[in-house]
């Protein structure tokens, strides 16, 4: 199927309040283009490099949202137009990201990147050691940064259960935080699921999904 069937089918079962994030991480600027001319506007890439060239090669009416593991060094290359940084899983990422927009005077919305899964290779933040950083001074200095919700990612299993458990924590995490109405840090945004468990992510109640292979085809 094409790009256009894809996003399109994509589309037609997600609920409106859901934002699609279009993952093109290894894709060319050719199957990005046929997106957007699609009307997709917002898209994710992994690598800090790849996204700044595909950043000068495209429209800029895109909104570009960083996922995955972030490396600090290279943050400056975006920090002038990156839209939303989805993966920030330790203080030190905070600490460096809000360096760098103070750089070029702008506030960088993020979300912070929650373990829900089991799995070591998947990072984040423990709810524990979060609340207690968000409660902190620390986080207070922090400027030029917005916290505008929560990312996680869930064991890539075929345990539909195990799954739902995952993402249903990492709601009530989301939950739990917002209701403590802590003033640096918005609970608005939970980008959860991908192509192959975003529907069990929606059951849960999450409002971005991250969709790569579903739309673009396998990498
Ligand atoms: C690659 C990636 C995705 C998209 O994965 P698909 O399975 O292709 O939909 C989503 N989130 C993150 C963090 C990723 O690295």
């Amino acid at each position: 199927m094409s790009i256009r069937e894809n996003l399109s089918d994509l589309k037609s079962c997600l609920p409106s309040e859901v934002t699609l994030v279009a993952v093109s991480k290894t894709k060319p600027i050719s199957d990005i283009l046929e997106a957007y001319n699609c009307g997709q506007r917002i898209f994710g890439e992994n690598k800090i490099q790849e996204m700044q060239q595909k950043y000068l090669d495209l429209p800029k009416d895109i909104s570009w949202h960083l996922i995955g593991s972030i490396q600090t060094n290279k943050i400056k290359y975006i920090v002038d137009f990156v839209d939303l940084i989805h993966g920030v899983d330790r203080p030190k990422v905070l600490e460096e990201i809000n360096k760098q927009a103070q750089k070029v005077g702008r506030k960088v919305k993020v979300l912070l990147q929650m373990k829900i899964a089991k799995e070591d290779t998947k990072h984040g933040f423990d709810p524990q050691e979060l609340k207690e950083y968000l409660n902190s001074n620390e986080i207070l200095q922090f400027q030029n940064i917005q916290i505008l919700g929560l990312m996680g990612m869930a064991s890539f299993t075929d345990n539909h259960s195990q799954i739902k458990t995952e993402f249903d924590q990492l709601k009530s995490i989301f939950e739990d935080l917002k209701s403590m109405n802590i003033p640096h840090c918005q609970m608005e945004i939970l980008s959860m699921g991908m192509s192959g468990d975003y529907p069990i992510a929606l059951e849960s109640g999450s409002n971005m999904v991250r969709i790569g292979s579903s739309i673009f085809g396998g990498r």
